[in-house]
């Protein structure tokens, strides 16, 4: 236990005291810490876990959800003045360029998902090259924005393929939020920080958060675990992460868990159905809960890099 733990354990949730000193730690001048939230912007038919249920080459005869979700999330991050930033796919941006158009007009900062979602795990160096920095000019060319962040889909970095960091410098990404310190069955690094570090000089690497417990790091920064644990666990592990880390902490989720009426993919497996399809009508009113229960901010103004 950290010497910090007994004395801010009787502070509210995901306040800390004014001044705070911590890298960076985004706090007003009222001393509550503003977290990250972070969406990647893809549809159901692109989720890895459904991969092997869904051709690439059908994605374009599927009935597409995503303008319609991030219209809704659109609108909630709106109701509460949130800002966030949005890990977007390059295909889903060229085909429907309205959602990066409204995405940057409401404030929000405009990241690359990378072109294909394409694991960083499964592709050659050169062809991970070319699907990012494809994704970073049409991202740029349609927002008319500098597109600084990028997260690989399935956090597929880690100890296997460093040689990708090296990929997303060279593509002139400054961030990357694609190295989840957890064990999972898809992705992970256990090991790696848990809060930025500068991966390579000149690209920091933003990790969703964890908490610390037991020796080992529990997810606490979204995904599934959101929809499948009840909204009180979410809350409390970001909360010990702003009290007792002192750190803002970094949430993700998707358009498509907002929508309970999406189509069901035949032939998925019960752990992916699971995975994918529990409590999603449960969303959208935890979203309400955790946007008022806590600041929200894009990640370039929470976690600013160096110039
Ligand atoms: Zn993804």
């Amino acid at each position: 236990m950290r010497a910090g733990e007994m004395r801010a354990g009787g502070m509210n949730a995901g306040r800390v005291a004014p001044g705070v000193p911590g890298h960076g730690a985004a706090a007003n001048p009222a001393g509550v810490i503003v977290n990250a939230l972070t969406i990647d912007v893809e549809d159901y038919f692109q989720v890895s876990a459904l991969a092997p249920y869904i051709p690439r080459h059908e994605w374009d005869s599927r009935p597409c959800r995503v303008e319609r979700n991030v219209d809704v999330i659109l609108s909630l991050l709106g109701q509460t003045g949130s800002r966030a930033t949005f890990f977007t796919l390059g295909w889903i941006a060229e085909r429907y360029p309205a959602i990066v158009h409204r995405i940057v007009a409401e404030g929000h900062e405009l990241a690359s998902h990378g072109y294909g979602h394409l694991r960083a795990s499964e592709q050659t160096p050169e062809a991970f090259l070319e699907d990012i920095s494809r994704a970073k000019a049409l991202l740029e060319d349609i927002g008319g924005v500098a597109v600084r962040g990028y997260r690989a889909p399935s956090f597929s970095i880690g100890h296997g393929n460093p040689w990708a960091l090296d990929v997303i410098l060279q593509a002139g990404y400054q961030y990357s939020s694609s190295i989840y310190p957890v064990k999972h069955d898809h992705y992970g690094m256990p090991d790696a920080p848990r809060f930025p570090y500068e991966s390579r000089p000149g690209l920091m690497e933003i990790p969703v958060t964890t908490s610390r417990m037991f020796g080992n790091n529990l997810p606490a920064g979204g995904g599934g675990y959101f929809r499948f644990l009840p909204y009180a666990a979410s809350k409390w592990l970001i909360s010990r992460v702003n009290r007792i880390d002192r750190r803002p902490a970094m949430f993700y989720f998707h358009p498509w868990e907002v929508d309970p009426e999406q189509p069901r993919v035949p032939g998925a497996n019960a752990k992916a159905r699971f995975r994918h399809y529990i409590n999603l009508h449960r969303t959208v009113p935890r979203l309400r809960r955790l946007l008022s229960d806590f600041r929200w901010d894009r990640v370039d103004r929470v976690f600013p890099t160096r110039p």
